[in-house]
C-alpha cells in the first residue's frame, strides 16, 4: 500500500476537489451577507463606493466558481499547482476587498451599525474555518486578513468598551485559527484514510481477478460446492476432464449423481475435515468413465462456519491405462491375448491350493500345432499369426470362465482345466472331452488371403491334484504327453504316463546332443538287403542311419530323427547320408544294382536339392540310377504339382523313386495316380500280420493289385518269416525285405554277408 500524506497528488486532488463543492455554498453566504451590509449601509456610506465594493466581490465570487465548476466538470487543463495558486490567490483577494470594504465603512459613531458588523465578520470568519480550512495557511491568513483590520477599526475608537471588544475579537480570531487547524487535521486525516481504503478496495479486487483467472485456468479441475452438495464454481479444467460444459456443472447437485463414489470424501469436509479420493468416476453427463485423483476441503465463511467446500481433481486416466497396459504387457501374450506363461504359474500355483483343500482333481492340456513350423517358414511369418491367433479364437469358446488358456511362445499353448471333480478318472474323462473338441474346432478350415489352411493339434494331458506340488514338473508332464502324441503321428490326444517321463527325458537330451553327433562323426550307415522274390537275389539294399553314442552305444534312427527333423539338422544329416552312400556304394556295386536312401521331406522339399544330390553323385561319379530315393507321401503336402515336377526332373537324370511306408499316412489313391513312383513299399504294420489278419492280408492283396495297374514294383517291408515270403510269392510282389534274409548291417560286414551269399 502507498504511503498516504497532504503532500501526494492523490490527496492534493482530494483537498482541491473538497474546496471547490464547498466554494459555491459559502460564496453565496458572503455575496448574501454583502448585499446586507450594502442594504445597511446605503445612507450611510458612500454609495458609489459600496456599489463598487460589492460588485467587486460578486465577480470575484462569481470568477472564482466558474474555476471550481469547470474543474470538478475535469475541464480544467491547468495543472493542480496553478490551480492551487489561483484558488488561494482568489480567496486572499476576496477576503482583502471584503476586508477593505468594512474597515473603511466602519462608523465610529454608531453602535448599532458597529454590533452589526462584528455579528456579520463573526458569520464570515466561521464560514471561512469551515470553507477554507481545506487548506491550512488559506484559512489563517484569510482569517488574518479578515480580522485584524477589523479588530485595528474596533480599538481604535478608545472606549473601553470597544478595547474590550477588539480584544474578544482577537481571542476569537486566535479560537478560529486553532480551530481551522484542527479542522484541516481532520480532513487531512479522513481524507487519508478514506484513500487507503479505496486503495486497498482496488487491491482486493486486482487480486479477486487474479484469483478468478487463476482459478479458471488452473490447469487442474477445480469446483466448489455448498452445504447442500450443489456445485457452486466449476473451472475450465474440471469441465474439460468431465467433458461437460461448465454451466452445465454449476448447480448440479451431487447428491443426484449417478456415481456417488465421491461422495464420501465430500460428507467429511462439511465436517471440518480434509477428504480424498483415488479410483474410477463415471461422469454424471457425457457418460464416461475416467480415472481421478480428487481431494477436498472445507471453505469457511467469514463467521468461520462451514459453508461449503472445494474440491481439486486430477484426471489420472492416461497414468492408470499406462499402468494397466505395462501390467497386461507383463501378464498377457501380446499376439493373442491370451495369459501368458507367468501368469498361467500363478494361477496353476493358486488351482493346486485350492484342489489340495478339497481334494479334488483338474487337469492340464498342453498343446502344440502340427507342421506350425514348416508353415510358418514357408508361408512367412505373417500366416503364423493368423494360425496362432486362430486358434487362440476358437479355443477360447470352449473354455469355461474358471480355466485359463496360455501361451507359452510359438505354437505351444497350454489350458488349465480347473476344479472338475473330485474322481481322477472323471477329471481325465472330461478333459478328454475337452481335447477331442479342440481337435473338431481345428477341423474348420482357416481361410486366409490366398491360402485354406488346415491344422491339427497333438495334445498332452496330465491330472493336477494335491500329489503335485511342482508346477514345473506338471507342465513337463503334459509337454511329454504331447510329445508322445507327436510320435504317434500328430493329431491325437495322448494322457501322461510315468514311464513316458524317462524314455522322453533321454530323448530330450539327444536331441541337444545331435549337433555334436554330426561334428564328430558319430553318425553310420547301415544296410539291410532287399530281396527279389522270384529268385531270391540280393538285387538292392536300403541304407539306414545308426547313431554311434559314445555312452548309449547305438541309437536308432527312431530315436532321434524326429529331433532332427524338427531342429532342421535333418538337412545337414540327410546331406551326410547321401555323401556316405556314394562312397559306400563303390564297395558293393559289383553285387548290387542300386542303394535305397531314405528322403525327409524337409530335405526333399529344399529348393536346391535336385542340383544338391546331382552334384554329390557326380563327385563320387555315382550314376544317378544307382540310387533309388525313399520319399513318403507327405513330401506332396504342401504343394502336389511342384513335388510332381521335382520327381519327374530326378527321374529325368536316371534316379528311381520309390514310396515309403505306404498304407500309414493319408495313403489315398490320388498320389499313387498323380506322383510318378517307380517302387511302393509296403509298410512292415501290414507284413507282420498278413498270416493272422484277414483284413491285412487283403489289404496287401489290394495294394498289390492296384500297383500292377499303376505299373509300381512292389518292395514289401518287414517280412521276418518264411511263410511271409511264400504268402508273397504268391501274390506275385515282386521284392521283400526283411530280418528274414537280414537286418541291416555295417557296410563291411554287408560285404561280406554279400561274398558269403556269392560263395555259397
Ligand atoms: P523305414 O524306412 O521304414 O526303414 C525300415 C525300418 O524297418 C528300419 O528301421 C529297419 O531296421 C526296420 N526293419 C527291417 N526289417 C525289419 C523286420 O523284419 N522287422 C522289423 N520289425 N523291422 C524291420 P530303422 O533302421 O530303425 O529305421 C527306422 C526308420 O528311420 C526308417 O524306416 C526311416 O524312416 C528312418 N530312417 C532310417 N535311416 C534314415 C536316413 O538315413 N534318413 C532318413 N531321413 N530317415 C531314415
Ligand atoms: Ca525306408
Ligand atoms: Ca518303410
Amino acid at each position: 500500500m502507498t504511503k498516504t500524506n497532504e503532500s501526494t497528488l492523490e490527496v492534493r486532488e482530494e483537498l482541491m476537489h473538497l474546496a471547490s463543492s464547498n466554494l459555491f455554498s459559502s460564496s453565496l453566504a458572503v455575496i448574501l451577507n454583502a448585499i446586507i451590509v450594502s442594504i445597511i449601509f446605503w445612507n450611510i456610506a458612500d454609495k458609489t463606493f459600496l456599489s463598487l465594493w460589492l460588485l467587486a466581490i460578486i465577480i470575484l465570487l462569481t470568477l472564482r466558481n466558474i474555476q471550481a465548476k469547470s474543474y470538478l466538470k475535469t475541464i480544467q487543463k491547468q495543472s493542480l499547482e496553478s490551480l492551487e495558486k489561483s484558488f488561494k490567490g482568489k480567496a486572499l483577494l476576496t477576503s482583502v476587498i471584503i476586508s477593505a470594504g468594512i474597515f473603511f465603512m466602519f462608523p465610529a459613531d454608531k453602535p448599532y451599525h458597529q454590533a452589526f458588523l462584528t455579528m456579520i465578520m463573526a458569520g464570515l470568519s466561521a464560514g471561512t474555518v469551515m470553507s477554507l480550512s481545506v487548506y491550512k495557511d488559506l484559512a489563517r491568513n484569510y482569517l488574518l486578513i479578515l480580522l485584524i483590520p477589523f479588530t485595528f477599526a474596533m480599538y481604535q475608537l478608545g472606549s473601553e468598551i470597544h478595547i474590550l471588544m477588539a480584544v474578544l475579537i482577537a481571542l476569537f480570531l486566535m479560537l478560529l485559527i486553532t480551530f481551522s487547524k484542527k479542522y484541516h487535521d481532520k480532513i487531512i486525516e479522513l481524507i487519508t484514510s478514506n484513500m487507503l481504503v479505496l486503495e486497498s478496495e482496488k487491491e482486493l479486487k486486482l487480486s479477486e481477478s487474479y484469483f478468478t483467472s487463476i482459478f479458471k485456468e488452473v490447469p487442474i479441475g477445480v469446483f466448489t460446492y455448498d452445504k447442500d452438495l450443489i456445485i457452486t464454481e466449476a473451472n475450465n479444467s474440471i469441465s474439460e476432464l468431465l467433458n461437460t460444459p461448465v454451466h452445465k456443472l454449476i448447480n448440479l447437485d451431487i447428491k443426484l449423481a449417478n456415481d456417488q463414489s465421491i461422495r464420501p470424501s465430500l460428507d467429511v469436509t462439511l465436517h471440518g475435515e480434509k477428504g480424498y479420493y483415488e479410483g474410477s468416476y463415471h461422469t454424471q453427463i457425457s457418460n464416461e468413465t475416467i480415472w481421478i485423483k480428487m481431494q477436498a476441503v472445507p471453505m469457511y465463511d467469514i463467521n468461520n462456519n462451514i459453508k461449503g467446500g472445494l474440491g481439486i481433481v486430477e484426471d489420472i486416466t492416461g497414468r492408470i491405462q499406462a499402468d494397466e497396459k505395462i501390467r497386461h504387457q507383463a501378464f498377457y501374450d501380446h499376439l493373442t491375448g491370451l495369459a501368458n506363461r507367468l501368469t498361467l504359474n500363478d494361477r496353476l500355483e493358486q488351482q493346486l491350493a485350492r484342489l489340495a483343500r478339497h481334494d479334488r482333481y483338474g487337469s492340464i492340456l498342453f498343446i502344440d500345432l502340427d507342421n506350425f513350423k514348416t508353415i510358418n517358414d514357408s508361408l512367412g511369418h505373417h500366416i503364423g499369426d493368423i494360425l496362432l491367433k486362430t486358434f487362440a479364437k476358437r479355443a477360447s469358446t470352449i473354455m469355461r470362465k474358471e480355466d485359463t488358456i496360455a501361451r507359452l511362445g510359438g505354437d505351444e499353448f497350454v489350458i488349465l482345466l480347473s476344479d472338475l471333480s473330485d474322481n481322477k478318472n472323471h477329471a481325465l474323462e472330461y478333459s478328454h472331452n475337452v481335447a477331442k473338441k479342440l481337435h473338431k474346432l481345428m477341423k474348420e478350415p482357416i481361410e486366409m488371403e490366398e491360402h485354406t489352411l488346415y491344422i491339427t493339434l497333438s495334445i498332452g494331458i496330465t491330472t493336477i491334484s494335491k500329489e503335485e506340488e511342482d508346477i514345473n514338473v506338471i507342465l513337463k508332464h503334459a509337454d511329454i504327453a504331447m510329445y508322445k502324441a507327436k510320435q504317434l503321428g500328430r493329431n491325437t490326444t495322448c494322457f501322461f504316463e510315468q514311464e513316458m517321463s524317462e524314455k522322453i527325458e533321454s530323448q530330450l537330451l539327444l536331441g541337444s546332443e545331435l549337433r555334436e553327433a554330426l561334428k564328430h562323426n558319430q553318425f553310420e550307415l547301415y544296410y539291410q538287403p532287399i530281396v527279389e522274390t522270384k529268385s531270391s537275389h540280393i538285387t538292392s539294399c536300403e541304407a539306414l542311419i545308426r547313431w554311434n553314442h559314445p555312452t548309449r552305444g547305438v541309437i536308432y534312427p527312431d530315436d532321434f530323427i524326429p529331433y532332427a527333423e524338427e531342429s532342421g539338422l535333418i538337412l545337414s544329416i540327410g546331406d551326410w547320408v547321401i555323401e556316405r552312400t556314394c562312397i559306400d556304394y563303390k564297395k558293393i556295386k559289383n553285387k548290387i544294382k542300386n542303394i535305397s536312401i531314405n528322403i525327409s521331406s524337409k530335405q526333399f522339399n529344399q529348393d536346391n536339392f535336385v542340383t544338391k544330390i546331382l552334384k554329390t553323385t557326380q563327385e563320387y561319379s555315382v550314376d544317378p540310377s544307382a540310387l533309388k530315393l525313399e520319399l513318403t507321401e507327405s513330401v506332396a503336402l504342401d504343394n502336389l504339382l511342384a513335388t510332381t515336377d521335382k520327381m519327374n526332373l530326378l527321374k529325368s537324370h536316371g534316379f528311381t523313386i520309390a514310396m515309403d511306408d505306404f498304407g500309414t499316412g493319408y495313403s489315398s489313391l490320388s498320389y499313387l495316380k498323380n506322383l510318378p513312383f517307380d517302387f511302393l513299399k509296403i509298410d512292415r504294420s501290414f507284413i507282420q500280420n498278413i498270416l493272422d489278419n484277414e483284413d491285412d492280408a487283403s489289404l496287401v492283396k489290394t495294394i498289390l493289385t492296384i500297383s500292377k495297374q499303376f505299373n509300381f514294383e512292389v518292395i514289401a517291408e518287414g517280412v521276418e518269416e518264411k511263410e511271409h515270403v511264400d504268402f508273397l510269392k504268391d501274390l506275385n510282389c515282386e521284392y521283400y525285405q526283411g530280418y528274414v534274409m537280414s537286418k541291416a548291417l555295417p557296410v563291411n560286414k554287408f560285404e561280406k554277408f554279400l561274398n558269403d551269399r556269392e560263395v555259397s
